[in-house]
């Protein structure tokens, strides 16, 4: 996987003060995307241990406290980005307790292939939807267009263990 842009301090995208990594490779082609340099998989720098490892550790750095971690792009969700992805996501989660993850995708949460689900059953929030320039409203918060929701997942995986006892969320519906 490539990187286009890693912000360490971000207050921007997501709640709260944060870390926000942007990945190369994107396939939807919305029209008006304003990162249309992020589209190719192979733009950007490579997405290596080393920032793995400062990502992870600017997540436990305590001098500035992050709340979290947000992925965007580009799509982290790209089928050739998730493999890379899931693996930072489980680190995140095994090594940064306490903390979110909020990851932006182009891709619809009731259409993810079985890959990128078992990667959203680890996140926290997912924002999902291309992006349609007819829908734009710049007074939407962490969306661009009126279209993208914003899906709490930990509540959806509650309400699916309330119904269903001992769920796990391998398939999104
Ligand atoms: S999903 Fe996002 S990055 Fe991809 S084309 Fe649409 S607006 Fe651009």
């Amino acid at each position: 996987m490539h990187y286009h842009q890693y912000y360490p301090v971000d207050v921007i995208n997501g709640p709260g003060t944060r870390a926000t990594l942007f990945v190369a490779g994107c396939e939807h082609q919305c029209p008006g995307c304003y990162n249309q340099a992020t589209w190719r998989l192979d733009g950007g720098k490579p997405f290596d241990q080393a920032m793995s490892d400062r990502i992870i550790n600017d997540l436990n750095d305590s001098r500035i406290k992050r709340r979290g971690l947000s992925l965007s792009g580009g799509d982290p969700l790209h089928p050739a980005n998730v493999p890379s992805v899931l693996a930072l996501v489980k680190r995140v989660r095994a090594e940064c307790p306490g903390k979110d993850i909020w990851c932006w995708t182009g891709y619809l949460l009731g259409e993810l292939s079985a890959a990128q689900r078992e990667l959203v059953a680890l996140l926290d929030v997912l924002i999902d939807g291309k992006f349609e320039r007819g829908l734009a409203d710049p007074g939407l918060l962490w969306r661009g267009s009126s279209n993208q929701q914003i899906h709490d997942l930990n509540a959806w995986r509650e309400s699916m263990e309330e119904r269903i006892p001992c769920v796990t969320l391998t398939a999104a519906s």
